[in-house]
């Protein structure tokens, strides 16, 4: 009998000026972008830990660590290419992904549609299947006033018996 297992990812980066903010893989106008070794991709990074997490796997900084000058600027969609070609070779089916990415500024529901055409094709899932959320702290906090973005995710896979 297969089993079905569920992981959690959370994930926050800074805001800072002079990078270019990547979320979901789609590259968004705004004056900041997310500090980060990588490209700074907090839903990306959410969802891999979601998934890591499913299959009883370390985290993403243990698995793609900051101190690799492999993985300094690369494009989170590759590191989410790396962790469907594991799900795949250890024969787990991803189910669904919900995830909510919370961000003061700029809005975010323009560009969810753009976020699925990259990441549905990574992960071998249909539209429906992943959710994005876009929502606000309303002014409170860290997130509120506009210095960081931030994003949870949780995974549901199925795993061989
Ligand atoms: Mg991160």
């Amino acid at each position: 009998m297969k089993k079905v297992r569920t992981g959690i990812g959370y994930d926050i980066h800074r805001l800072d000026e002079g990078r270019r903010l990547i979320l979901g893989g789609v590259e968004i106008p705004h004056p900041k972008g997310l500090m980060g070794h990588s490209d700074g991709d907090v839903l990306i990074h959410a969802v891999i830990d979601a998934l890591l997490g499913a299959m009883g796997d370390k985290d993403i900084g243990q698995c793609f660590p900051d101190t690799n000058p492999a993985y300094k600027n690369i494009q989170s969609t590759e590191l989410l290419v790396s962790v469907a070609i594991q799900l795949k070779q250890r024969d787990y089916e991803i189910l669904n992904i919900d995830s909510i990415v919370i961000a003061e500024e700029p809005k975010l529901g323009p560009h969810i549609p753009a976020m699925k055409d990259i990441l549905c094709p990574i992960l071998g899932l249909q539209i429906k299947d992943l959710g994005i959320k876009a929502k606000t702290r309303e002014g409170l906090g860290d997130v509120g006033e506009g210095r960081a973005i931030a994003a949870w995710a949780v995974a549901t896979i199925e795993a061989p018996a």
